[in-house]
């Protein structure tokens, strides 16, 4: 059986072709979701990313969207269109982000919120509206508001220090926002990703493997190498369907076992 049959899901950061988003879009697809909402700031990819998910998967309903996660109105608004155009909102995926190597001294006070803004305050901006629009859910009121957050803001080593911090505050978003949700049927969780090669990461991977470390970039997890994304989009599937209908408030760690090590 398909786990996302007749689901309506947002999922934001799409765009980036082996990105977390995209991956997450075509595992929701390949589960049955019945309409897909994608936004990402960068819109030249989009028409083909809904091109190729209507190919794969001509029983999905696809929608891009050009646009900024951590804008009130534009969230706002992309909620509010899944409600009227298909009365639910079951899933959002609140996946955008950026990552910077910055050194603290050379850290403005300008970047730091920056990444506070397009890492966190997204956040935040998706369990508002998706909570609000989820309420609306003409029948089996209720959702799922997955976050990407990361492996830095566990502990100090990976990201600069903005990315650190934006990270750490996704992880108490989840259970602050499950827990303000008390009552609703709407589950708030986090995925902590260890790292992948993604658009993100591609010029760390390009380093190293210019200089032939790229076998040994930061701490190599128990299991011996990098995850790819659509192991990350796995969990995010799992968070997503009714499988994990206990599972609220909890960041899930995906490293490989690299922060248990
Ligand atoms: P990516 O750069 O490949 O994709 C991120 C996407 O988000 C891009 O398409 C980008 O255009 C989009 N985006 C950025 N700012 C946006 C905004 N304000 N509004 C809308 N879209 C925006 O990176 P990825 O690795 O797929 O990243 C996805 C998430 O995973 C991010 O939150 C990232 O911090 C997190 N993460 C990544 C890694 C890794 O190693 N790649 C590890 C841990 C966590």
């Amino acid at each position: 059986a398909y786990r996302l049959t007749g689901k309506v899901c947002i999922i934001t950061g799409v765009a980036s072709k082996k990105g977390i988003g995209r991956a997450t879009a075509f595992a929701y697809a390949h589960e049955g979701a019945r309409h897909l909402y994608l936004l990402d700031f960068d819109g030249a990819p989009l028409p083909e990313l809904k091109q190729a998910l209507e190919e794969a998967y001509p029983n999905t309903k696809v929608t891009v969207a050009q646009g900024d996660a951590a804008d009130d109105a534009t969230i706002a608004t992309l909620c509010k269109r899944a409600i009227e155009e298909e009365e639910r909102l079951d899933v959002f995926f609140a996946n955008a982000g950026i990552a910077t190597a910055i050194p603290i001294t050379e850290t403005s006070p300008e970047h730091f919120m920056k990444l506070l803004r397009v890492n966190t305050l997204s956040c935040f901006i998706a369990i508002k509206h998706a909570s609000a629009a989820m309420r609306k859910n003409k029948s089996a009121v209720g959702g799922s508001i997955i976050m990407t957050a990361s492996v830095a803001g566990l502990k100090a080593g990976a990201g600069d220090i903005g990315y650190s911090v934006s990270k750490a505050a996704v992880n108490n978003l989840a259970q602050v926002g499950a827990s303000q949700l008390t009552g609703t049927d709407i589950r708030v969780n986090s995925i902590c990703p260890g790292l992948i090669e993604t658009g993100m990461t591609t010029g760390v991977f390009d380093y190293a493997r210019s200089k032939g470390t790229d076998g040994k970039i930061g701490q190599l997890a128990p299991l011996q190498r990098y995850a790819v994304a659509e192991e990350i989009a796995q969990v995010a599937t799992f968070l997503a369907c009714d499988d994990s209908s206990f599972v609220n408030g909890q960041n899930i760690v995906v490293d490989g076992g690299h922060s248990a090590s």
